[in-house]
C-alpha cells in the first residue's frame, strides 16, 4: 500500500483544524487504496493550535505533529513537514482550507499516471484582495523575467510531490529557503490541474503586505543575480553620457568661451549620481547579508518535540 504524506504548516489556526480534519477524513475515505500520514507543523502559535494538534495525534496513528521551537515562517515549517513527512508521495497544504482537499484525489491519479510533480494552480483568485491579486502578479511577472527558474503563475505550495523530489529539497543546503522558488528550481515531470481558491475557513491571514514584500525580495535575491549585474550596465550607461557630454563641453568651450552658469545641473547630477551609488550600495549590501546568513550555517528551524502515538 503506498502512503500519501499531507504536510500541514500551522501557526495560531485553532478554528480552522477541526473543519479541516473533517474535509481530510471524508477524502481519506473516499480514496480507501492509500495509506495517509498528515504531518502538522506548530509554527511557534500562541493560540491553542499546538494543544488541539497533541490531542489529535496522541489519539490517531496517522498524525504527526512537528512542533518547532519558535515562529520560523511558513518557509521553515514547510521545510520541517517534508523532512519529516515518509510518504511515497507528499502534498504540502494550508491549514484554513484555502487548499481544498477534494483535489487529493485528482493529484494522486495524476501521479499515477506517471507524473512526478502535479501542481493545483488557482484559476480564480477572486477570494483574494484585488491588491494581493495584483502584487502578485507583478512579482511573477518580473521573477520569471529576471530569475533562473520559472516560477508558474498562480501555483502556491498546495501540489502533490513524488518522493524523489522530496529528497531532492530534503537535500538542499540552504536555510533561507523560498519554497516556491525551489519547487521549480527541482524541476520533474510536471502536470497542473486547476482549482477554485476558497476563502479562509477561520482565522485570519499571517501574511502583511510588508511580509509579502520581503517574501517577494527572498525569492528574487534567491533565484537572480540581475540586480547585481544592472549595476555595471548602469556604470557605463552614465559614464559613456559623461563622455559625450565632456567633449560636447569642450568644443562648446573652445567656440564660445566660459560661461559660469550651470551651478543648477551641477547639483542635480551630483544628487542623481549619488542616489544611484546609494541604491547600488543597498542593492550589494542585500545579497552581502545574505551570504553572510548563509555562511553561518544555521538550520532553517529547531524542532522542540515530534508527537506520535506510536513511538
Ligand atoms: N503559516 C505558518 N507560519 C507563519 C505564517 C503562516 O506556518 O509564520 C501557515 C498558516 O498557518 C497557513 C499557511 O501558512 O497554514 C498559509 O498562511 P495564510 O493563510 O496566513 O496565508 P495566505 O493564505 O493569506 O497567503
Ligand atoms: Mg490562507
Amino acid at each position: 500500500m503506498k502512503t500519501i504524506s499531507v504536510v500541514i504548516p500551522c501557526h495560531n489556526e485553532q478554528d480552522s483544524l477541526q473543519p479541516l480534519f473533517e474535509r481530510l477524513d471524508g477524502v481519506f475515505a473516499k480514496a480507501a487504496g492509500y495509506r495517509f500520514e498528515v504531518v502538522c507543523v506548530n509554527d511557534g502559535s500562541v493560540d491553542r493550535t499546538l494543544d488541539i494538534l497533541t490531542g489529535l495525534a496522541a489519539e490517531r496513528a496517522d498524525i504527526v505533529v512537528v512542533d518547532l521551537s519558535r515562529n520560523f515562517g511558513k518557509e521553515a515549517a514547510l521545510s520541517a513537514g517534508l523532512k519529516t513527512a515518509s510518504g511515497d508521495a507528499v502534498i504540502p497544504m494550508d491549514a484554513d482550507l484555502q487548499d481544498p482537499p477534494d483535489l487529493l484525489i485528482d493529484m494522486i491519479s495524476k501521479w499515477e499516471q506517471g507524473h512526478e510533480v502535479v501542481l493545483a494552480r488557482r484559476s480564480d483568485r477572486s477570494s483574494d484582495a484585488l491588491s494581493k491579486r495584483w502584487s502578485a502578479r507583478l512579482f511573477y511577472r518580473f521573477h520569471n523575467q529576471v530569475a533562473d527558474v520559472t516560477i508558474p503563475p498562480d501555483v502556491g505550495d498546495f501540489r502533490l510531490m513524488d518522493r524523489v523530489v522530496v529528497d531532492v529539497l530534503n537535500g538542499l543546503p540552504e536555510s533561507r529557503r523560498f519554497m516556491k522558488g525551489l519547487f521549480a528550481w527541482a524541476g520533474f515531470r510536471t502536470v497542473t490541474i486547476d482549482y477554485q481558491r476558497d476563502p479562509r475557513a477561520a482565522g485570519k491571514s499571517s501574511f502583511n503586505g510588508w511580509r509579502l514584500w520581503n517574501l517577494a525580495l527572498e525569492g528574487i535575491t534567491s533565484f537572480s543575480t540581475a540586480p547585481l549585474r544592472i549595476w555595471t550596465y548602469l556604470g557605463v550607461f552614465v559614464a559613456a553620457i559623461a563622455m559625450l557630454w565632456a567633449g560636447w563641453i569642450t568644443i562648446r568651450t573652445l567656440v564660445y568661451g566660459v560661461d559660469v552658469p550651470g551651478y543648477a545641473s551641477l547639483f542635480v547630477a551630483v544628487l542623481f549620481l549619488g542616489g544611484l551609488q546609494l541604491i547600488g550600495i543597498g542593492v550589494v549590501g542585500e545579497y552581502l547579508g545574505r551570504t553572510y546568513i548563509e555562511s553561518k550555517g544555521r538550520p532553517a528551524y529547531v524542532i522542540r518535540k515530534i508527537f506520535r502515538r506510536d513511538g
